[in-house]
């Protein structure tokens, strides 16, 4: 057999792991080669070196010391790439003349577990994503808590749907199989989901489904596809597969939840956004519904508020069994404070767990994971304490692990070192033989300096030291000065400047058994340390059990703390379809001095709202507070509200606001049409539909009659629960047409210096734009203001038929938009159009109706412009 270079070793796996870069153990360093050196000078700012400089082909070439590693690849997993790690075997295999070199893990942003990689409580998450038969199934597994959520969706909106739920979660990375890579309708999704890792796994459906079964420790799936889960257990066996690829690992799941297409209530991707729930739309968490309302005390219990918020539930009774556990806690400061006092400082079981499961749990963890156990008891019995169902049954059994938190005290001490192999892990009285090979340690120290002692008097040479170096080990140390004193018996080991060095048998003998005093008690510490390790790890699906149960507690002891502090109200959750709130505050902003509670009322008569008034008057507050009210209320938690009624809501749509999507470098309008067409495909009569300002992207006309059709749309032919805020006046008279239209205003109020906003929400229109004086108010040059408003009473003299209801609506599609001027003077009732006059008379009609004395010459030449205009168009057109 041809002798493998080295390079060959290297090209070879190289090849096995074509997309990332690789990072090559040699001794003690980390080297990466070719284009991997490159990408390492330009990411980790590597120096980059060449190999075989000699030769005619250098190769490029870049390393980095081995400690080094976890920095380095959290620097490279962060420029978006995975990262394959190949270590060097310790002893060359048989016939070998080359150190083999193996890869043990590959890192990829969506498989982490390692705390040092992990950026912050934000899982790292994988998303499995296939397609088969018209259905495309979804599973996000997050590797460090050791649980996974899958699903599915069929029908036409199916990869819109999957869009969303990504959206919600936004995983670090995608697995996916090759042929699904290239596909119109996944590059649309990768387009979506900006800067995420892509990566292809070729994983066979059996292998997948195998892995799955070992990973929850389960002989079949039968119980998890019960009513047609195929798609999404095939995702969920993808990802799991590609999973323990990467880690070059089984991986143990401790959850696999096999979520329903309408289990929870949907958010899609705009709603998250405006609503803003985990981050606010400048990407902050500051300001998000999660720091509002976050007042959790560990890890796990962030992270599942956040899980929480973003899948708000649908189903009365678990959202009624929430609340209670919230009320029973909120009532009584003891109870809250029981639980909080046991879970303060609690560390991540999760996490521990998984770690464990790994066997990458080193002493400290194995410490810490004790010491969260330790807790468990104390919790369990605060649970217990409450009296209310669903605290009682997170509680029952925390302690089943107490045995096991028992022998991780008594077995290591309290602050053991961070390496597992050079001992200090065994408190006293463990092990009999780490004890009696300690004792022997420290006892060989002090037989040395005896030793000493007694060679110093025997020899009469005071200066004699016994000492120790790495070389020789333990030796006698005398100056040239005394060297005729030395015995004959002492062996000569090595000459100093000034003296020489000796060894004796007896030295020799008592250096060994100290040495192997100290190696085998090292040995035997680890021996014990894994086999405690590996008794955790057969806990490890417990331990994630429990762990989840403490993140739920700990959610619904944060929720009732909120309540608490802020005396927010529980809601009456109900399968009706009203909405009723009292003295709404938004959970945000609430905080700030001045803010002003407002009532808000859906009901069979009142299913639209129509919002207008001012700009800064209130309105895209309202809007949010009424979803935020309605999202917190189906998670469970009370609301910031004296009173609330909320009826099942099965969908948020919103379209808030334009600012954000000028970022996505998208036309606007576009935008909105695609969002407005999504409401009204998807919207139901349960659905809570927010709309500010819709139509805003494109012509006054265009836009109002926009809006004014998909009023129509969605009060008639819908009944979804809507608030529409918009500036169109001239929808106001809707109330009047349609049923279930109302209007309602934000408060205004005139003051000395210009207009006060009320921030106040009442039935009724808002009849005046205020558009002109807030323009005054923002510093807009007065003999501008003053010339805007003289054109302001001009035109709305002029469009006074411009309303929707009684006046003006036009009655057949067919006549399509009308011009400017035919439209602003089309004042005659809509139930009988009249058949449109030749354009003459209709000027003459016109120039009748004006009286040139209420004109000034700008304005009058503005109507003889626009009269022939409109004649022009006539004609023409
Ligand atoms: P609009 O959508 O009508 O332009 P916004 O909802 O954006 O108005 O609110 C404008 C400003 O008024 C914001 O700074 C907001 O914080 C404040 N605001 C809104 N609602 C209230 C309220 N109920 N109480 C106090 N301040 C409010
Ligand atoms: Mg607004």
């Amino acid at each position: 057999m041809a002798k493998r270079t080295m390079m060959e070793q290297h090209a070879e796996i190289k090849a096995a792991h074509p997309q990332s870069v690789l990072f090559f153990r040699m001794g003690d360093f980390y080297e990466l080669f070719h284009e991997d050196a490159h990408v390492g000078a330009e990411v980790l700012g590597l120096t980059l070196t060449a190999r075989d400089k000699s030769s005619g082909t250098p190769i490029p070439m870049a390393g980095f010391p081995w400690h080094q590693l976890e920095e380095q690849v959290r620097t490279m997993l962060s420029s978006g790439r995975t990262v394959a790690v190949a270590e060097q075997e310790d002893e060359l295999r048989e016939g070998a003349t080359l150190l083999e070199r193996v890869v043990t893990r590959v890192y990829t942003p969506g498989s982490l577990y390692e705390e040092g990689l992990l950026q912050d409580e934000r899982a790292s998450l994988l998303a499995g994503v296939v397609e088969r038969e018209g259905k495309v199934g979804l599973c996000l597994l997050d590797a460090a808590a050791s649980t996974a959520t899958c699903m599915q969706y069929t029908g036409e909106e199916r990869w819109s749907m999957l869009t969303d739920e990504l959206l919600r979660w936004s995983p670090s990375e995608v697995v996916l199989r090759p042929s699904l890579a290239g596909t119109e309708p996944f590059l649309r999704l990768i387009a979506e989901l900006r800067g995420v890792v892509v990566s292809q796994h070729d994983g066979r459906r059996k292998r997948g489904r195998e892995r799955l079964m070992r990973a929850l420790g389960v002989a079949d799936l039968g119980h998890l596809d019960l009513d047609g889960s195929d798609i999404a257990l095939e995702a969920a066996g993808l990802a799991t597969d590609y999973l323990s690829t990467v880690l070059h690992a089984d991986v143990e799941l401790a959850d696999l939840e096999v979520a329903h297409q309408h289990g929870a209530m949907v958010l899609d991707r705009t709603t998250l956004r405006n609503l803003e729930i985990t981050q606010t739309l400048a990407g902050e968490h500051e300001g998000s519904l999660v720091a509002a309302v976050g007042r959790c005390r560990t890890a796990m219990g962030r992270r599942r508020l956040r899980a929480w918020l973003l899948r708000p539930l649908t189903d009365l009774d678990a959202i009624h069994a929430r609340q209670d556990a919230v009320a029973s806690l909120s009532r009584s400061s003891r109870r809250l404070d029981g639980v909080r006092t046991a879970l303060t400082g609690m560390r991540d079981l999760e996490r521990l767990a998984t770690l464990a499961g790994h066997g990458r749990a080193n002493a400290r963890d194995l410490v810490a994971t004790g010491l969260a156990l330790d807790r468990l008891p104390a919790l369990q019995r605060a649970c217990e304490e409450t009296d209310d169902g669903l605290l009682n049954a997170l509680g029952e059994g925390l302690d089943v692990l107490s045995a096991l938190a028992d022998r991780l005290a008594r077995t290591l001490v309290d602050a053991p070192p961070l390496s597992v192999r050079e001992g200090g892990l065994l408190r006293e009285g463990v092990h009999d033989e780490v004890d009696r090979l300690r004792s022997i340690a420290d006892e060989g120290t002090a037989w040395f300096e005896a030793y000493e002692e007694r060679l110093r008097r025997d020899l009469e040479i005071p200066s004699l030291k016994v000492r120790q170096n790495r070389q020789i080990g333990w030796f006698i140390e005398v100056t040239n000065t005394h060297l005729d004193k030395v015995p004959e018996d002492f062996h000569r080991k090595q000459q100093m400047t000034n003296g020489h060095r000796f060894i004796t048998p007896d030295l020799v003998e008592r250096d060994q058994a100290l040495l192997n005093a100290v190696t085998r008690s090292r040995a035997l510490e680890y021996d014990v340390f894994v086999d405690l390790r590996r008794a955790v790890a057969d806990q490890a699906r417990t331990l994630a059990n429990l762990a989840g149960r403490v993140a739920c507690i700990d959610v619904l002891h944060g929720f009732a703390v909120v309540a608490r502090e802020r005396r927010w109200c529980r809601p009456v959750v109900d399968e009706g379809d009203d909405l009723v709130l009292e003295a709404a505050r938004h959970p945000v902003l609430e905080r700030e001095p001045g803010f002003v509670p407002n009532n808000l009322r859906f009901d069979r008569k009142r299913r639209f709202l129509l919002i207008t008034g001012p700009n800064m008057g209130g309105k895209s507050t309202y809007l949010r507070t009424a979803a935020l009210v309605t999202l917190l209320a189906q998670c469970g938690s009370f609301v910031p509200c004296d009173r609330a009624k909320v009826g099942l809501v099965d969908r948020v749509f919103t379209r808030v606001g334009a600012s954000d999507d000028l970022l996505r470098g998208r036309s606007t309008f576009m935008m909105e049409m695609i969002e407005v067409a999504h409401i009204l495909r998807h919207a139901s009569p349960s659905s809570l539909v927010l709309l500010d300002e819709i139509g805003r992207g494109t012509s006054t006309f265009d836009g109002l009659s926009i809006a004014w059709a998909v009023t129509e749309d969605i009060a008639k032919r819908i009944g979804a629960r809507t608030l529409f805020a918009t500036h169109y006046h001239q929808l106001i008279g809707l109330e009047d047409d349609v049923h279930g239209v109302v209007n309602v205003s934000v408060g205004v109020a005139e003051a000395e210096e210009g207009l006060r906003f009320l921030h106040t929400v009442s039935d009724g229109p808002c009849d005046e734009s205020y558009g002109v004086r807030v323009a005054a108010l923002a510093g807009l040059p007065r003999d501008v203001v003053e010339r805007a408003s003289d054109l302001l009473r001009f035109l709305e003299g002029q469009a006074t038929g411009a309303r929707a209801g009684v006046h003006g609506q036009p009655s057949r599609r067919a006549q399509g938009q009308a011009s400017l001027l035919t439209y602003l003077g089309a004042s005659k009732p809509a139930s009988a159009p009249p058949p449109r006059p030749p354009h003459e008379e209709e000027v003459l009609a016109r120039l009748q109706e004006m009286d040139p004395d209420d004109l000034s010459p700008r304005e009058a030449a503005e109507v003889l412009r626009a009269l022939v205009e409109h004649c022009r168009g006539e004609r023409d057109g």
